[in-house]
């Protein structure tokens, strides 16, 4: 064990007050979570906690000062709450989190339980136009993290906490059978075998030793990224046991309906209505699509239900390029008709005469053919089914 004067960088003489700016400055330095990529500094951080722990603690202070480490080692033994002479290990604190109380409230909220790396999973929503071309969003949710005002004790600043008295600080207790003569040890009920109890503990998270703070993130989205991809943010997770550090977010990307585009694949799907002459005779039309307004040229004769392809209008694809858009004609019958324009259909269909094949068809009694939306939607989603099967 290291000197904790020396570990906390105080003199022999510092006051109460000087110890705990110093425990509060080096805690805060070498918390796990700010030096990521530092791996010794878990065990620097548990090392400034047990010398706080010591040097914050009048008797424990005097008792070192006295006989140094041997001192506060000697103890361990008789029944002492910190067993291998270190008055405080964070880390057997924090892997026997109680799963009751406020901290399984907190625990339970975000959805992870103690003993778990911590990891997290969230939902980003993107709109088509981001799933297309790429974009930068900003995320914001909540993990838990240990509490900065205790370094993750869940002790209040200056105090000790205090062997259970259940299990005299061993964490376990044992059952003695009645009529057999078997000795069952199990994790004590008391202080859910931390062998202490907080007594006074963190005004901040109320001895829980976690907190749960928002962060905010930037996801870079690729463009043509898929529904449902995921991307792995390390280090993005909650942070469960101060000294393994942060678990990994998983992002679920989801990618909101367009109201006019559906997407197959890497290509595009909508639909325009045109009328009846541009049908019959071909038209050049404006079309949505994702860059904006396009044209389309309608060939003449085109049927109600065709799919004309507009090049390059589609998402974005992963050998580079781009996708297609596709366009289901929809041809309008009108409701209303001028007396002029019924004069011209009238003549229209003198001209044309009856199709070929309806003297087979049964002639409906006007009136009780209604049009049924819905069903010309599942003719248009088994059209462009049966379009992609194809191809
Ligand atoms: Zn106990
Ligand atoms: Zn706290």
């Amino acid at each position: 064990m290291r000197d904790p004067y020396e570990v906390l960088g105080v003199g022999r003489d510092a006051s109460p007050d000087e110890i705990k700016a110093a425990f509060r400055k080096m805690a805060a330095k070498h918390h796990p979570d700010r030096n990521p990529n530092d791996p010794e500094a878990q065990e620097r951080f548990k090392e400034i906690n047990g010398a706080y722990q010591i040097l914050s603690d009048p008797q424990k202070r005097a008792m070192f000062d006295r006989f140094g480490a041997a001192g506060l080692g000697g103890a361990a033994g008789g029944g002492s709450p910190f067993p291998g002479g270190v008055p405080f290990d964070i880390a057997d604190w924090a892997a026997n989190i109680p799963m009751d109380g406020i901290l399984g409230d907190l625990l339970g909220r975000i959805g992870i339980r103690p003993g778990e790396r911590g990891d997290l999973q969230k939902e980003l929503r993107i709109t088509l136009e981001e799933a297309a071309f790429g974009a930068e969003k900003e995320l914001s949710y909540d993990r838990i993290e240990a509490c900065n005002d205790c370094a993750g004790s869940g002790l209040r600043l200056g105090s000790s906490p205090k062997t259970c008295p259940q299990c005299g600080g061993r964490g376990r207790i044992r059952l003695q059978q009645p009529l057999f003569p078997i000795v069952i040890e199990r994790d004590c009920p008391k202080c859910g075998g931390r062998g202490h109890l907080i007594v006074d503990p963190c005004l901040t998270c109320r001895g829980a030793g976690l907190v749960t703070k928002t962060r905010t993130i930037v996801v870079t989205i690729p463009p043509g990224i898929e529904d449902g991809a995921t991307r792995l943010v390390a280090r993005g997770g909650n942070v469960p046991r101060a000294d393994k550090g942060p678990g990994d977010l998983e992002l679920i990307i989801t990618i909101q309906p367009h109201p006019l585009f559906r997407r197959e694949n890497d290509d595009l799907v909508t639909a325009i209505t045109i009328n009846y002459p541009q049908a019959c005779l071909g038209a050049e039309v404006v079309v949505p699509t994702l860059d904006g307004k396009g044209k389309l040229r309608i060939p003449p004769g085109t049927q109600p239900g065709s799919l004309l392809r507009v090049k390059g209008k589609g998402m974005p694809k992963r050998s580079g390029g781009r996708g297609d858009q596709l366009v289901e004609i929809r041809v309008e019958v009108p409701m209303n008709l001028s007396s002029r324009a019924r004069e011209l259909l009238e003549e229209l269909a003198s001209e044309l005469g009856a199709p070929a094949d309806q003297a087979t068809h049964s002639v409906p009694t006007p009136g009780t053919s209604t049009p049924t939306p819905a069903k010309e939607e599942l003719g248009f989603f088994s059209k462009v089914k049966s379009f992609f099967s194809s191809r």
